[in-house]
Formats: C-alpha cells, sequence, structure tokens
C-alpha cells in the first residue's frame, strides 16, 4: 500500500475542498470507515454533484482502492437528496462494480453546513468527533469528491494536480463550472463565463457563507482549493456584511448585542454538544480584557461556519469575525486549545435547528444567481499562470526550477520539504519560467 501513499504524494494531491490538507498523510493511517465529502452544502456552488455524475464509476472505483489502503471496511458517499442525478450515476456505479455492501450512499438533508467534516461524520457514524479533534479519533476519514477524483488520475495515469474545477456564478452572462489549469487569473474565469452583468461588483473566493471577498482582484490565482467564485453587485449586502471591519464587530458585540442567543441556538458546534456558545463569548468581551484573551478559549472550537453572522443574528453581529479575532489572539499568546471533551451528548432539539439551504438563499436574495452552471471540460489554454508554492496546510514548496527554465506540464516545479507537511506543485501549463521566488512561480506559455 505504500506504493499508492507515495503515488498521492508526488502527485501532489490535497484536499480540494477546503483547506489543502496534504492527502498523502490523511490516507496513511487505519479506519475503519472512510467517506466522500459530496455534501457541498454552500449555496450555488455546483462542482462535487457534477463530479459524482460525470465521474461515478471513477469515484467509485477509487474509494474501494482508499478503503483498502486505510483497511476500511464501510465506505460512504455523503451527498444531499436532493442533487438526484449524482445519486442515481454513484448508486449505479456501486451496483455494478458489485460493492452494495461495503459503500453505500448516505442521503443528506438540504442543510447548512452538511459539508463540515464534523457535522457530517456525525450524521452518517452517529459518533461524535471530539471537541477540537479530527475525524480519524472516531476512526473515520473523511475526503472530498475532487481530491478523490485526483486521485484517480494519480493512481491510473499518474497525473499530478494541475488542473482545477470551479463554479463561477452570479452576477456573469454564462455561469459555468471550468476546469482550468492551477495559477490562471480572474479575468480568464470571467472571459470564458462571457463577463460581469454587473458593475462595480464584488468577488467572492468560495461559497456564500465561508468565502471570502477578494480584496485585490488582480492578485488573485486559482489555486488547489479554489473551490467557486461568486460575482455580486459592490453594494449587494452579503459583501456588504462580509467587508464589514474587524472594529466595527468588535465594537458592536459591546453595545448591541442583545443576549437573545440566536447565535448559539443555531451554531452547528453547539449543536453537536461542543462547548461553543457564541452568546457568551460577545458577553464575556464586554468584560474581559482582549489583550489576555485566556478566558474566551472556547472560540477555539468555532469553525468559521458564517451561521451566527450571516444567518442568524437580528442585530447583524458578527460572532464569527470575534471568534476569528481571538483565535488569533490566542495563538499569539501561544495559548493551546485546552478544550477536548470526548463525552459529546448532541441536544435532542439538534434535528429541529438545522438551517435549510434555501432559507440561506432567501435571506440574501440570491434566488435568481441559484442557477445550473453546466461542466465545462474543454482543453482550456491560458497564456499565463501564477503558481503559489503554498497552495495547501504546512510549509510551502521549494523551487526546484530557475527563470528562464523551459517546463513541460505535470512537471515538478515546487518540491515539498522532507520529513515537513508539505505537497509537491506541478507546472499546469508548457512555458518558460518567467519569474520565480519562495512564494511564486510564474510560467509564460510559449
Ligand atoms: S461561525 Fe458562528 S455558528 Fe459557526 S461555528 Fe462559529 S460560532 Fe458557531
Ligand atoms: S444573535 Fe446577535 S444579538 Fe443575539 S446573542 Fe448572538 S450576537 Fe447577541
Amino acid at each position: 500500500m505504500g506504493g499508492i501513499i507515495d503515488s498521492i504524494r508526488s502527485s501532489g494531491v490535497v484536499g480540494a475542498g477546503g483547506a489543502g490538507f496534504p492527502t498523502h498523510v490523511k490516507l496513511d493511517t487505519n479506519a475503519e470507515v472512510i467517506i466522500v465529502n459530496a455534501a457541498e452544502c454552500e449555496p450555488l456552488l455546483r462542482v462535487d454533484q457534477q463530479l459524482c455524475q460525470r465521474y461515478a464509476l471513477e469515484l467509485v472505483r477509487t474509494l474501494k482502492t482508499l478503503m483498502a489502503v486505510v483497511g476500511a471496511e464501510q465506505g460512504y458517499f455523503g451527498i444531499k437528496k436532493k442533487y438526484g442525478p449524482a445519486v442515481t450515476a454513484l448508486q449505479k456505479a456501486i451496483d455494478s462494480e458489485g460493492l452494495s455492501n461495503n459503500i453505500k450512499i448516505f442521503l443528506l438533508k438540504d442543510f447548512y453546513p452538511a459539508g463540515d467534516e464534523q457535522v457530517l461524520v456525525y450524521e452518517i457514524t452517529g459518533r461524535a468527533v471530539p471537541e477540537g479533534g479530527i475525524p480519524l479519533m472516531v476512526g473515520t476519514v473523511v475526503v472530498n469528491v475532487e481530491t478523490l477524483l485526483n486521485i484517480y488520475f494519480a493512481l491510473n495515469f499518474n497525473n499530478p494536480v494541475t488542473e482545477k474545477y470551479v463554479t463561477v456564478t452570479g452576477a456573469v452572462s454564462r455561469p459555468q463550472t471550468l476546469k482550468v489549469p492551477l495559477g490562471v487569473n480572474l479575468s480568464f474565469l470571467l472571459e470564458l463565463v462571457g463577463g460581469t452583468t454587473v458593475f462595480p461588483f464584488a468577488v467572492i473566493d468560495g461559497g456564500p457563507l465561508m468565502g471570502n471577498v477578494i480584496k485585490d482582484k488582480d492578485k488573485f490565482f486559482v489555486t488547489k482549493t479554489t473551490k467557486g467564485i461568486i460575482i455580486l453587485p459592490e453594494d449587494h449586502p452579503l459583501i456588504l456584511a462580509k467587508n464589514q471591519a474587524l472594529q466595527v464587530s468588535l465594537h458592536q458585540a459591546r453595545s448591541a448585542c442583545c443576549q437573545c442567543v440566536a447565535c448559539t441556538e443555531i451554531c452547528p458546534r453547539f449543536l453537536l454538544g461542543h462547548n461553543l456558545q457564541p452568546h457568551k463569548t460577545m458577553l464575556s468581551i464586554s468584560y474581559l480584557n482582549l489583550a489576555s484573551a485566556k478566558g474566551l478559549t472556547q472560540s477555539f472550537l468555532c469553525s468559521q461556519c458564517g451561521l451566527c453572522d450571516l444567518y442568524a443574528c437580528p442585530m447583524g453581529l458578527s460572532p464569527r469575525k470575534v471568534n476569528q479575532f481571538l483565535q488569533q489572539q490566542l495563538r499569539e499568546q501561544k495559548v493551546k486549545n485546552p478544550h477536548q471533551r470526548k463525552d459529546l451528548t448532541p441536544p435532542s432539539f439538534r434535528e429541529y435547528r438545522k438551517v435549510p439551504g434555501k432559507r440561506i438563499i432567501e435571506r440574501w436574495g440570491l434566488a435568481k444567481w441559484d442557477v445550473e452552471s453546466p461542466l465545462k471540460e474543454d482543453s482550456l489554454k491560458a497564456q499565463e499562470v501564477s503558481l503559489s508554492l503554498k497552495q495547501h496546510i504546512g510549509a510551502p514548496a521549494i523551487p526546484v526550477v530557475e527563470k528562464g527554465e523551459k517546463v513541460e506540464k505535470g512537471q515538478l516545479i515546487g518540491k515539498a520539504p522532507e520529513n515537513t507537511l508539505g505537497a509537491n506543485i506541478h507546472a499546469s501549463i508548457s512555458g518558460i519560467v518567467k519569474s520565480r521566488d519562495e512564494s511564486v512561480i510564474v510560467i509564460q506559455s510559449i
């Protein structure tokens, strides 16, 4: 099995649906269950459901391979029931491979954040991941759909990760899910979808809730974790809420929180039994000295899902940003997460507090952009790509090419440091290395 892990490592596969954790590290273990995360719970994004439909057989076969690698008896696709064609394709593939005893489809309701790893594991296995823990602590490994597909191409064709599927949607002429070389810029994406239909416009990198508004559009380049690009009018309420300055959030937390508890009542981590109660954090910061955040360690448990501020709070406050600030303060003060409870009991009302995806769409007036974004897999030629040497969690890759050097698509250009968490980076187009420093390699097509 070491050969499989080595292939995944050398191909530079990282988590394509989240922060980019190197996949070879995640799979170099023993587990009872592997869950393929196909929940795609952020509204408007389409990548995972489309890949499940298009590559069902490849995904099922690769899941079977990975189950053998980690010794798992059971595999699941966790996917929303509403993604009907994808569900049908997966079931057909499972049946045709004779794997219906070992690989099952778990149908999720349409709620947010069904794709949060801890939520997904609890939904499917009934096991609650300890506070501050990872799914492996309850015998489970979770992989994203596109990650699984990248493993398929690595194992069967020796293909490194050089391309990314990205849903480009919102206020654009032709919303689509594009397969593009890593490192292409925003203009490249927008040209392929016929440009924007509003001006001035803002860009969210990711989904409406967890995605970040891109501050400098000229410095955006597709990475291994880019999942969606959403264009909205610059004055759209969601953009204004996301752009609210941290200082404003902190000030408002002190002055305007009415302690209604709405944020805690729908917090997905609280609903798993974690000691995270954002209304208490909002109260505490009024009294505690923020320069010493040690009394506010429950913020470590926040997943930044965005439900508290972008859905629940009637006062427009942001416990999420406050938690983000506190996490940063605590790390700077070298405070470690003390919350590691394992005996979690999700409250009985959890089921009734789940937030339907369509309510989020209504809340932010996104219905007119909740449209099909057809999958386009044509070979798209880019003139230039800018490849970050850190598209993953861990240490940046070390550049192994020089300025002026000719490179071929798929060639290793950044090597993961030995004995350190990291991932290889490969050229996503053939061309000449136009520039190279410790953080980015730019390749120009010839
Ligand atoms: S962002 Fe808010 S709702 Fe989400 S986990 Fe953090 S505190 Fe809970
Ligand atoms: S929902 Fe808003 S007002 Fe209510 S407790 Fe939470 S932060 Fe305070």
